[in-house]
């Protein structure tokens, strides 16, 4: 990895409540507008990874002892921390990951109502209660925290998918050893240090940047007692894969490729803005993103390429520090290529290319990772650009006979993670929410993302483990179910020796 010597200020780790740094092994990180190298990031050793290890299990005792109440108001305490510091915390998005100022702030956004809903974890924690399960015997059962709980995080959301994790482990009396993305890692650090300042006890959320290594660390340590991994679906099989095999809980969310399903009677506006918002926003880096529309019957297909077409004629694409653009770079050299190259492979595949975003350039930004939004029409099944999560801001167009053949088409994909239907058509919409193979699906709603109080989660190659992220599937996740069965022996219920199995009959 070259290092670029004008590069000074290297982003760290936090470590028992102090930033360190290797100082062995770094790697630039830059600004997706300009291409420059901004600052650099330290890569954390196996030592480094094993030093946050040991400050989060030294500090688990005191941390499971601290009343729930007491643990909430910190994550009380961060939210207003985390309001009061929005702008910064979206230009640090922005300067790395390259997405729009109001997008950033919208993540952010997002990530705060997961902070939120961390400060009911009391009232989540409470567990289940039988007076009189048997003559004078009671039982309850009760949500323990595991331990020493870790996080692997991708570069999309920065900001929001480490929210979706740490602030429930750490609420249910976990402490927590936190991996983001090595690509854009300041907003999140900044938002640890934040947690810090609100009253967390430092080694409770350690964070360490680093690539594989850091990640194996994790993964192979017997201290380590579950994982959460957000990313691409063939690190989230090698993450459940290896976590599972050391003896962990895992939870690992994989890549998408969300079809959304265009019926006759939809209303084609309405659906153009729609899948405009979903398809570019973030520049299609996004596993919610629709890089897909199904459209049944020729005339809606013919009417939402026109729509689309039109709308992307309008888009005002550049750097994401000007809110007055639509779509800004993608995140890296090595992702603009790879996007561009998935257009090039539809066209020698046969799909008709309706708008060409590849030679987009945007003044002064020459070496920034712009490309313009592409359309695709005629797109089908078995070629790479259907079949493969682009992440950019590449839309293709199928064109199907029947809903039937749609959601044929869904099902039959490796990915199940978010879909939609545009359609007037009450009946259609419940078949196909009842019936698609997919873990979030919104009726005229294009990025069905659930809510801080419902739990995320894809089915399919989109998630390997069975409970989603945050929500009520977070307390489940995080914690250990305890049942207690207790007795007082006292002068009415004192028996004697009993050698069949004790029942209620
Ligand atoms: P990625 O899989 O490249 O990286 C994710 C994390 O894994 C990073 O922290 C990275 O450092 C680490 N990693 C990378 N290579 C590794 C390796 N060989 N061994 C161990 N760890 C490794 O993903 P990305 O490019 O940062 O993020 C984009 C992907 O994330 C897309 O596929 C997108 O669909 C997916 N994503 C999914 C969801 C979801 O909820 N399902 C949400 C956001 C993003």
């Amino acid at each position: 990895m070259h290092h670029d010597p004008s590069v000074t200020h290297t982003v760290g780790h936090l470590i028992d409540g102090q930033i360190v740094a290797d100082a062995e092994r770094t790697q630039p990180v830059f600004d997706p507008a300009t291409g420059q190298a901004t600052r650099s990031v330290a890569l954390a050793s196996k030592a480094t990874v094993e030093a946050a290890i040991a400050s989060a299990e030294a500090a688990f005792p005191a941390w499971r002892n601290t009343p729930p109440l007491k643990r909430a108001r910190v994550m009380s305490r961060l939210k207003v921390l985390l309001e009061e510091h929005a702008d910064q915390i979206a230009e640090l998005i922005t300067a790395e990951h390259g997405k729009v100022l109001a997008d950033a702030h919208g993540e952010l956004q997002r990530g705060i109502e997961n902070v939120e809903y961390a400060s009911y974890a009391p009232e989540l924690l409470k567990g289940e209660y039988s007076r009189n399960v048997g003559p004078g015997i009671d039982s309850w059962a009760e949500h323990q925290a595991l331990g020493v709980t870790a996080g692997i995080t991708p570069f999309n959301f920065p900001a929001m998918v480490p929210l979706w994790m740490w602030p429930m482990a750490v609420a249910c009396g976990n402490t927590f050893v936190l991996k983001p993305s090595e690509r854009d890692p300041s907003s999140t650090l900044l938002i640890a240090q934040l947690a810090l300042q609100a009253g967390l006890p430092p080694g409770v959320l350690n964070v360490v940047n680093g690539d594989k290594l850091a990640v194996d660390t994790l993964l192979q340590d017997a201290r380590v007692k579950a994982v959460s991994f957000v990313g691409s679906t063939p690190i989230a099989e090698y993450v459940y894969t290896e976590g599972c095999r050391h003896g962990k809980r895992v939870q690992a969310l994989g890549g998408a490729k969300n079809h959304a399903v265009l019926m006759p009677d939809a209303d084609i506006a309405n659906a153009v803005n729609a899948l405009m918002g979903a398809a570019f926003g973030s520049c299609g880096e996004r596993c919610m993103a629709i890089p897909l529309v199904v459209a049944v019957g020729d005339a809606a297909a013919d009417a939402v390429v026109a729509g689309l077409k039109t709308a992307i004629a309008a888009m005002k694409v550049g750097p994401g520090t000007d809110n007055g653009n639509d779509m800004g770079p993608l995140v890296s050299r090595p992702h603009f290529e790879k996007v561009r190259a998935y257009v090039d492979s539809g066209v020698a595949e046969g799909a008709t290319l309706v708008v060409d975003g590849r030679s987009l350039q945007v003044p002064g930004h020459e070496e920034g990772y712009f490309v313009g939004a592409c359309l695709f029409d005629h797109v089908r099944p078995g070629m790479k650009i259907y079949q493969e999560e682009i992440f950019g801001p590449v839309l293709g167009v199928v064109r199907v006979q029947s809903l039937q053949e749609a959601m044929r088409l869904i099902d039959e994909h490796e990915y199940g993670n978010g879909t939609c239907i545009f359609t007037r058509d009450g009946e259609a919409a419940r078949y196909f929410t009842d019936h698609i193979q997919v873990g979030m699906v919104g009726v005229n709603v294009p990025l069905p993302v659930p809510v801080a109080y419902h739990s995320f989660g894809g089915w399919k190659r989109s998630l390997f483990g069975d409970l989603h992220a945050y929500g009520p599937d977070a307390v489940r996740f995080y914690t250990k179910r305890k049942t207690v069965t207790q007795r007082w022996p006292s002068a009415g219920v004192r028996e004697g020796a009993a050698y069949s199995f004790p029942s209620s009959r």
